[in-house]
C-alpha cells in the first residue's frame, strides 16, 4: 500500500523526478511540434489571425487617442467637422476588422484547427498503443493513464491554442500596448505589470490543486464509468435487471460521483479564494493606474485624447489582462495535468523487437518459464518447461485458476514470461517483435469478441491482409459447425445496427471459425466452447484437430472428451505442470487426470 502510494505520489507534480521532468516549459516545448505536425498550415494561420486580432486591438487605442485628440482639437477650433468623421470612421473600421478577425479566427479555432488535430491526435495514441506491450493491459494503473491521456487529446490542442493566443495574440497586444503605455509614462505600464504579479502566483497554486485533481479522481471516473456500464450497456442490462441489481449499481456510481464531485468542489473552492485575491489585486491596480493617468492629463504631461484613449484602454487591457491569468493561463494549467498524461503515454516504453520469420519445424519451446501479473506477487505459472513439436497437438487440463490461460498468452507470445523463456517456431518472444512471433499464430479465447459487423467480416478479420474469402469462410463456417440459417455472411451480426443476433453457442462456433479462417502454423483454442454441450464441443474439437494436423496446436479444455483427442495432455495445478502424458496413461494412474475422467466419463461413450 505504502509502496504504491508513493508510486502515484511519484507521479504527480509536487517535487518529483517526473514533476521537474513535465514541467510547463517542457510541456509546451514537447507539445508544440506534435500539435504543429497534426495541422501545420492551420496552426499558421492561427498564429497569423491572433498576431492581426494583437494588431488590431493596438491600433483601436490609437485611432481613439487619434479620435479625441481631434474632438479636443475642434472644440479649441483648431479641427473641422470632417476631421472628426474621419477619425470616427477610422475607429469604426477598426473595431470592425477587429471583430472579423475575432470571428474568423474563433471559427478556425474550434471549428477547423481543433477537430481536424483531435482525429490526428486519436491516431497518434492508437498507433502508440498498438506498440505498447500487451501485459500492461493487465495493469489497472496503466488503464488508467490510457484513460487520462485519451481525455488529453482534446486538451492538447486547447493547450496548444492557448499558447497560440498568449504568443501572438496576447504578445503582440502587450507588446504595442506596452511600448504606447511606456512613451506615455512608464510608471503607468509598471503598476499594470504588478497589480497582476499576485495573480499569477495565484494561478501557480491553481496548476498544482487541478494537476492533482486530475491524477487522484482517475481511479474514481474509471469506477463510475463501469457502474454506468452494468447499469445502461447492453452486454450487462439483462442481467443487471434479472439479478435486480440496478439500486446496487446505481448506489454505488450516487457514491463514486458524489466522491468525485466533492473532490473537484474542495479543489474550486480553494482556487476560489484565490480567485478573490486576484480580483482585489486587479482592482487595486486599475484604480492605481486611473489616478495617475488622471494627474498626468492635470498636469499637462499628456493630452486629453490620450487620456481618453488609455482610459477607455484601461478597462480593456485588465479584462485581456486578467483573461490571460484566469481563463488562458488557468485553462492551460487547467488541461496541463491531461496533456501530461498524454506525453506520458508518448513516453511509455514499447515492446519492440528484432523482425524474424518463424519456422514451427522447430515448435514452440518453454524453458523453465515463471510469470507473474503486474502488481501481482504471486506467480500464476511457476517454473513451467514443455515442447511442442512440430504437427504435435497438447490439451492443457486442470481447475479453474490453476493456470492454463497464463500459459497460453505465454506460449504465444503475447505475454512475456517473467523467468524463463519462449521460443515459438525458434524465435525468443523477448527478443523479437510481437508482429514477427504472433505472425502466423492463430487463437481463440474464452473472451473472444463479437464484433459489430457482419458475419463474413467476423470470421475474415483474422487474416485482413489476405482479403476475404467468401469460399474460405464458408468452409471455416461448417467446420466450427455453425448453422447456416442463423445468418448469411452480409448479414450484420448486431442488431444494434439493424441486423441480426445470434445464439451465444452460435457466436462461440463464429470465433472458432475466425480462428481456422487465420493462416497459421501454431493455433489455439483456450476454452472457446463453454456455450457448446460436451459432446457437441468434443465434435468441434474434433474437427480442430483435424485440421490442425501438420501444425503446432494448443488446446484448453475442462472437458476430458476434448482433452483426449490430443496427442499429449498436460495437467496444471497452481501455475506447475504436475502430470503429462497421453489419454490412456493419465486414466491408468491416479491422479487429478484420472478423477476427472471418473466425473466425466458418463458424458462420452467408451
Ligand atoms: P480458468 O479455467 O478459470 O480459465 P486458468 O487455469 O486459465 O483458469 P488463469 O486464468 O491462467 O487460470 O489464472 C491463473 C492465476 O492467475 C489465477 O490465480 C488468477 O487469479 C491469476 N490471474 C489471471 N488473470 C489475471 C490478471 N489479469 N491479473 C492478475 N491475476 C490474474
Amino acid at each position: 500500500m505504502a509502496a504504491n502510494q508513493s508510486n502515484t505520489m511519484k507521479k504527480q507534480y509536487g517535487g518529483s523526478t517526473e514533476e521537474t521532468k513535465y514541467r510547463l516549459l517542457y510541456v509546451i516545448r514537447r507539445i508544440i511540434p506534435i500539435q504543429v505536425r497534426t495541422a501545420p498550415w492551420n496552426c499558421l494561420l492561427e498564429n497569423g489571425l491572433g498576431i492581426m486580432h494583437g494588431l488590431s486591438f493596438a491600433l483601436s487605442v490609437a485611432a481613439t487617442q487619434h479620435l479625441f485628440d481631434t474632438i479636443s482639437d475642434a472644440a479649441a477650433g483648431k479641427a473641422g467637422y470632417r476631421e472628426c468623421v474621419i477619425s470616427l470612421l477610422i475607429l469604426a473600421a477598426v473595431t470592425f476588422g477587429q471583430q472579423i478577425i475575432n470571428g474568423v479566427q474563433n471559427f478556425h479555432g474550434i471549428g477547423v484547427l481543433l477537430p481536424k488535430s483531435s482525429g490526428r491526435l486519436t491516431e497518434l495514441i492508437q498507433k502508440k498503443v498498438r506498440r505498447i506491450d500487451p501485459v500492461k493491459f493487465e495493469d489497472t494503473g496503466f488503464l488508467d493513464d490510457l484513460n487520462k491521456a485519451k481525455e488529453g487529446i482534446r486538451a492538447i490542442t486547447m493547450f496548444c491554442m492557448l499558447v497560440f493566443v498568449c504568443v501572438s495574440f496576447y504578445g503582440v497586444y502587450f507588446l504595442a500596448v506596452g511600448i504606447y503605455l511606456f512613451r506615455l509614462k512608464p510608471v503607468l505600464l509598471l503598476t499594470l505589470l504588478l497589480a497582476f504579479v499576485p495573480a499569477m502566483l495565484a494561478q501557480t497554486v491553481h496548476v498544482k490543486v487541478f494537476a492533482n485533481l486530475e491524477e487522484e479522481s482517475a481511479p474514481l471516473r474509471r469506477e463510475s464509468d463501469y457502474y454506468q456500464k452494468a447499469i445502461c450497456d447492453r452486454e450487462y442490462f439483462k442481467e443487471t435487471r434479472i439479478l435486480g441489481a440496478y439500486g446496487f449499481f446505481y448506489q454505488r456510481f450516487e457514491e463514486t460521483m458524489k466522491a468525485l464531485t466533492g473532490r473537484i468542489w474542495e479543489a474550486e473552492r480553494r482556487t476560489a479564494v484565490l480567485q478573490l485575491l486576484l480580483n482585489l489585486t486587479t482592482f487595486a491596480g486599475m484604480g492605481l493606474s486611473a489616478y495617475m493617468l488622471f494627474t498626468a492629463t492635470m498636469l499637462g504631461e499628456i493630452t486629453v485624447g490620450m487620456f481618453a484613449a488609455v482610459f477607455a484602454a484601461l478597462t480593456q487591457i485588465f479584462a485581456i489582462m486578467q483573461e490571460v491569468v484566469m481563463k488562458q493561463i488557468g485553462g492551460m494549467n487547467r488541461d496541463m495535468g491531461k496533456v501530461v498524461n498524454f506525453i506520458r503515454l508518448l513516453d511509455m516504453p514499447e515492446r519492440g523487437g528484432e523482425a524474424g520469420e518463424a519456422d514451427f519445424a522447430k515448435g514452440i519451446v518453454a524453458e523453465n518459464i515463471s510469470f507473474a501479473y503486474p502488481g501481482r506477487d504471486a506467480v500464476s505459472v511457476k517454473n513451467v518447461s514443455i515442447h511442442i513439436a512440430d504437427g504435435e497437438t497438447i490439451a492443457i487440463v486442470g481447475e479453474n485458476g490453476a493456470g492454463k490461460s497464463t500459459l497460453v498468452r505465454l506460449l504465444t507470445g503475447i505475454y512475456r514470461p517473467t523467468e524463463g523463456r519462449v521460443l515459438v517456431g525458434g524465435l525468443d518472444t523477448a527478443l523479437y517483435s510481437p508482429a514477427s512471433v504472433l505472425k502466423r499464430t492463430s487463437a481463440v479465447f474464452q473472451k473472444y469478441q463479437r464484433y459489430k459487423m457482419t458475419l463474413g467480416e467476423n470470421v475474415a478479420i483474422s487474416d485482413c491482409t489476405a482479403g476475404a474469402d467468401s469460399g474460405r469462410i464458408g468452409s471455416v463456417l461448417d467446420e466450427a459447425g455453425f448453422e447456416k440459417s442463423m445468418a448469411k455472411l452480409e448479414d450484420m451480426l448486431s442488431p444494434e445496427y439493424g441486423g441480426v443476433d445470434i445464439s451465444g453457442g452460435q457466436w462461440q462456433r463464429v470465433a472458432i471459425a475466425r480462428g481456422l479462417y487465420r493462416r497459421n502454423g501454431f493455433i489455439v483454442l483456450d476454452e472457446p466452447t463453454s456455450a457448446i454441450d460436451p459432446v457437441e464441443e468434443t465434435r468441434v474439437y474434433k474437427q480442430f484437430a483435424r485440421l490442425a494436423e501438420g501444425k503446432c496446436a494448443l488446446i484448453v479444455t475442462h472437458r476430458i472428451g476434448s482433452a483426449r483427442l490430443a496427442n499429449r495432455i498436460v495437467v496444471m495445478e497452481a501455475g506447475e505442470i504436475v502430470d503429462v502424458g497421453t489419454h490412456e496413461e493419465l486414466i491408468a494412474r491416479p491422479g487429478q487426470y484420472a478423477k476427472m475422467w471418473e466425473a466425466q466419463a458418463q458424458w462420452y461413450e467408451r
